[in-house]
């Protein structure tokens, strides 16, 4: 089946109010060349949200994520964001479980599970991450832990909000390292990612469910990477910080659509 190529930034902790909506408005240029044929997002730190809300405007074809967010609706949560106020500053998705909050600030699989039903239930997109450590990786357990991040993580999702979720397969070891797991590594985890919501899930939706790949996503591998069957995109860190980079990223899924 042919699933759309799924092309997002997470910029993480970088840059001011005007240097987000100067980026958020040059992607948008970037994905307009697409025709929608390829779906971009970008992710600004929290602060950033509203005032490129307001760059991208409403109708935007670039969507807007968060980076995290709190599963508890409101009360004594100093420090936290709920997702009903994510969507309320305009917000369409969040990213949850990325590797650097599992890593630095400990979320285990169950509180991701929480924050995946949140958000869902709230009505927003959710990008839940998964991936092993060059550790695991090593020690030849990679599918036991993407497989256990995927099955608690998933666990609390209504069934009727499944199509809100697309899974960011992004081995920690190539995060930021420039290291990229090779385009066949790749696909043998998110066919078995596939093969697993085809278990938990139902075939159907399995078939449908957009696998983005994550970890050192530039200009020069994206092309090998979306050629592969299971590939439908990227979870993109640093070169979603510079337009270049990023609208080459975007171009190489849409030639691949073509
Ligand atoms: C990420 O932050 O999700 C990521 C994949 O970062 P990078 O592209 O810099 O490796």
């Amino acid at each position: 089946m042919a699933r759309t190529f799924h092309i997002y930034g997470n910029w993480k902790l970088n840059k001011n109010a005007s240097e987000s909506a100067q980026l958020a408005l040059e992607t948008a240029q970037a994905a307009a060349v697409t025709n929608g044929k390829v779906k971009v997002a970008v992710a600004p730190v929290f602060t950033n949200i509203t005032t490129v809300r307001s760059a991208l405007g409403s109708t935007s074809h670039v969507n807007l994520l968060a980076q995290n967010g709190y599963p508890k609706a409101s009360g004594a949560f100093t420090g936290e964001v709920s997702f009903a106020l994510l969507k309320d500053a305009g917000c369409d998705g969040v990213i949850i479980g990325h590797s650097e909050r599992r890593q630095i600030f400990g979320e285990t699989n169950e509180f991701i599970a929480d924050k995946v039903q949140a958000a869902a239930e709230i009505g927003l997109q959710v990008v839940l991450c998964c991936g092993e450590t060059l550790d695991e990786r090593e020690a030849g357990k990679t599918w036991e832990i993407v497989e256990k991040q995927l099955t608690v993580g998933l666990s609390k999702l209504p069934e009727n909000l499944r199509s809100s979720v697309i899974i960011a397969y992004e081995p920690v070891w190539a995060i930021g390292t420039g290291k990229t797991a090779s385009p066949d590594q790749a696909q043998e985890i998110h066919a078995l990612i596939r093969k697993l919501l085809g278990t938990l899930w139902t075939p159907s939706q399995a078939a449908e469910v957009i696998i983005q790949y994550g970890g050192s996503v530039n200009e020069s591998n994206a092309l090998e990477l979306f050629r592969k069957e299971d590939i439908d995109g990227a979870l993109v860190g640093g070169a979603a910080l510079k337009v270049d980079s990023f609208s080459k990223i975007i171009q190489a899924a849409f030639e691949v659509s073509q």
